[in-house]
């Protein structure tokens, strides 16, 4: 069972074989896989709990409905977990509140059926066999709410939402790892030999492996031991409603393709949000993310274009019905996250840049981040490797980071 505690002089650790900076999902995720891969494991996380910044932010939806074979892979495999979680911590009925109620991608495009139908046959074709094609006809068959403009989607039963904070939490406790909260990490220890230690406010802790999983900042702590990280940070903001008989209970994740724009039932009301509805600029990480209240009106607004019960609900809402909040998404040129190891300094290694999908990602990501602490996966193997951008292969994404 792991251990989550402020440490004193006397609980504070002088050596560990992994450091895990970050004591979000990822985090949380590797020390899971690193503790049951036998290695004593110490997780350092400056603020009072886990899970705490961007994972708290997060709308905690997930999907395989992605275009490229990695991606689908390491979606499949972190849902394959969230589907046997108790089992896989080895807590009995252990719950992370996990709704499969399917993905929707909508759109209104004259050529969506078209478009649409082509993407469904390459997902097909690169192991995503059960996401479907739907006519308009057949979205409002499944879906009456929707829109007589919607022209066609695509959809996956199997891809849903949970709670990112009991997914963390069920990881911390299945875990074999130390927690040590209230601890910041304030210098990165490099030897001739590498890696050789973390210097925190409460001490220093000698290691030969770290794993850097710290969220927005992850870049500025890469900074502490020589290495730079390709890594944007941009606001995002979402918000919760509360209970409103409109809301349809039964409704999947939908997502209008053309927008972005997104929303999803959340206990009584929903969850809402579209990355595009502010223009974001760039930034430092922050650990209090501002809100704009002009936000969730303009995301009301755009979501009643293709679902227009959204205007029965707009117009009855109040202040108080509305939960706005902001996180940080962590981007890299190609939005695929950075996995393995530093090339430059030994023994330091990325669990970084999932572009809004960390929590989907997070068994997989991490345990793949430990396959390669323990050479069962060879990094040259990796997909997700820190060389891919020096030697150019990154292709950068053009296409909208939609949730
Ligand atoms: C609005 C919004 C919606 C999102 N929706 C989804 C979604 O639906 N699905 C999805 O998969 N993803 C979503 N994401 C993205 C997801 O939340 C992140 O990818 C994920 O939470 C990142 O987890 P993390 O552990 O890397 O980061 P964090 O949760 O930020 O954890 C990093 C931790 O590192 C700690 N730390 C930083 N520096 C130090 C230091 N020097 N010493 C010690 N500790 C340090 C921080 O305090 C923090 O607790 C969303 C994000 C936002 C903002």
């Amino acid at each position: 069972m792991g251990k989550i505690f402020i440490p004193d002089a006397q609980t504070f650790p002088s050596q560990a074989e992994v450091i895990i900076i970050g004591g979000g999902v990822l985090g949380v995720a590797t020390a899971f896989y690193a503790s049951k891969a036998g290695l004593d494991t110490v997780v350092l996380e400056m603020r009072d709990s886990l899970a705490s910044l961007t994972t708290t932010a997060s709308e905690e939806c997930f999907r395989a409905q992605f275009s490229e074979p990695e991606n689908v892979a390491m979606m499949k495999a972190s849902i394959a977990v969230f589907e046997n979680f108790a089992d896989v911590i080895g807590i009995p009925g252990y719950n992370i509140g996990l709704h499969q109620q399917g993905y929707l991608f909508f759109t209104a495009d004259p050529d969506g059926p078209e478009r649409l139908r082509a993407q469904v046959a390459h997902q097909r074709s690169i192991g995503l066999d059960d996401v479907e094609f739907w006519t308009g006809d057949e979205v409002r068959h499944h879906f009456p709410w929707a829109s007589p403009r919607v022209t066609a989607a695509t959809w996956r039963a199997k891809d849903g939402w949970l709670s990112a904070h009991e997914l963390t939490y069920g990881f911390a406790k299945g875990s074999d790892a130390r927690f040590l909260l209230r601890t910041k990490v304030t210098n990165i220890v490099v030897d001739k030999q590498g890696v050789a230690g973390v210097e925190t406010n409460r001490g220093t802790i000698a290691t030969r492996t770290v794993v850097i999983a710290a969220g927005p900042f992850s870049g500025k702590v890469a900074q502490l031991a020589g290495a730079e990280l390709p890594l944007t940070i941009l606001r995002r903001q979402k918000f919760i409603l509360a209970p409103h008989p409109d809301i349809p209970q039964d409704a999947p994740m939908t997502i209008d393709l053309g927008s972005g724009a997104y929303w999803r039932p959340e206990v009584g009301g929903a969850a809402l949000g579209w990355a595009d509805a502010l223009p974001e600029q760039p930034a430092e990480p922050l650990e209090r993310v501002p809100t704009d209240w002009t936000f969730p009106a303009l995301v009301l607004e755009e979501v009643m274009k293709l679902a227009p019960f959204w205007e029965k609900v707009a117009a009855s809402l109040k202040r108080e019905d509305v939960f706005l909040s902001a996180g940080q998404y962590t981007i890299t040129p190609d939005h695929k996250p950075i996995l393995g190891p530093y090339p430059d300094v030994p023994g330091l290694f990325l669990n970084v840049g999932y572009s809004g999908h960390g929590v989907m990602a997070s068994p997989e990501g991490s345990r793949y981040v430990v396959a390669m602490i323990t050479g069962e996966t060879r990094p040259e193997d990796n997909p997700f490797c820190f060389e891919r951008f020096a030697r150019g292969e990154v292709v950068v994404s053009t296409e909208k980071l939609v949730i």
